[in-house]
């Protein structure tokens, strides 16, 4: 009886936060953000043939009928890495590093920020003290993966030939400083178009979305790929690390991997950096399944 009240009172604040996402300050640029949790799963019906199709546990099973499957720690997926929110990035740095998380952590870099605001500004080539901290960083085990390539409005909602010439620029781009053999594409607000999903396919990269995957052999890969940190309150950490915690096991006795999203832009504000510590602190002190 107990665990069934907990549970209702996580829905029910669940469904508050959710209310509560769209802040007046977040940024204009993009939403990025996805944080539905496992609670709402039965309801949430975007795309639910696509898991149907590819193998996946019927959402409505019981997880006491699933089998016991080793839970992978989380992945952390940090967004939006460019020399514009440096000072953010090395805060979230910071508590990974403190938790000894870098082997587990994806910097999703953006090539050259939004030029049509800010020109060359945020272009890598102009930035050598942020290029060196990513390659000081991947030394330690934290993986460069791509953001799009100048994270403009939908960017990759686009013709099959202008993804091929953007992921062209991208690569070069990231080859000039040093960066290569990438495996992974963030697309930018998570736009994309049928045309440049093949265009990426072709380059190898396996597109990252909150609830699949898709391999560059077209299958799709369920996942659970979620941010809890859209500026959320101080007095709000605590439910949200409950919430999360609670979809990692929901997710893990599944058998679906767990990725935690993050702006370091976002997750500076109110309980954010809090929330990142608290998680952590209780992911790493879990057995693992074996
Ligand atoms: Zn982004």
């Amino acid at each position: 009886m107990k665990f069934r009240f907990f549970i209702a009172l996580v829905i029910l604040i669940s469904l508050l936060c959710l209310g509560m996402i769209h802040r007046e300050n977040s940024p204009p640029m993009e939403y990025e953000v996805s944080n539905v949790t496992t609670l709402g799963y039965e309801n949430y019906s975007i795309d639910k043939e696509l898991f149907l199709s590819s193998n996946l546990p019927d959402p409505n099973t019981h997880l006491e009928e699933l089998p016991s499957i080793a839970y992978e720690k989380p992945m952390i997926f940090i967004h939006d890495v460019t020399p514009r929110y440096f000072k953010e990035l090395r805060k979230v740095v910071k508590i990974i590093d403190r938790h000894n998380y870098s082997s587990r952590t994806v910097l999703f870099v953006i090539p050259r920020f939004d030029p049509p605001h800010y020109g060359d500004k945020w272009d890598l080539r102009n930035n050598p003290h942020f290029v060196s901290y990513l390659h000081e960083l991947q030394a330690r085990g934290y993986r460069i993966e791509l953001h799009g390539y100048e994270h403009i409005f939908h960017e990759f909602n686009c013709s099959y030939v202008t993804a091929r010439e953007r992921l062209e620029n991208a690569t070069f781009l990231m080859g000039s400083v040093g960066f290569g053999n990438f495996t992974l594409f963030l697309p930018p607000a998570w736009a994309l178009s049928n045309e440049s999903i093949e265009s990426i396919k072709e380059y190898n990269l396996t597109i990252v979305m909150p609830d699949y995957f898709i391999l560059p052999n077209g299958s799709i890969m369920r996942v659970w790929n979620h941010e809890y940190t859209w500026y959320i309150e101080r007095n709000e950490t605590d439910i949200r690390v409950l919430i999360a915690l609670h979809d990692y096991n929901q997710t893990g006795r599944a058998g679906i991997p767990f990725y935690l999203s993050i702006h370091p832009q976002v997750i500076v504000y109110g309980g954010g950096l809090e929330f990142l510590d608290k998680f952590l602190n209780n992911v790493n002190g879990m057995q693992i399944r074996s």
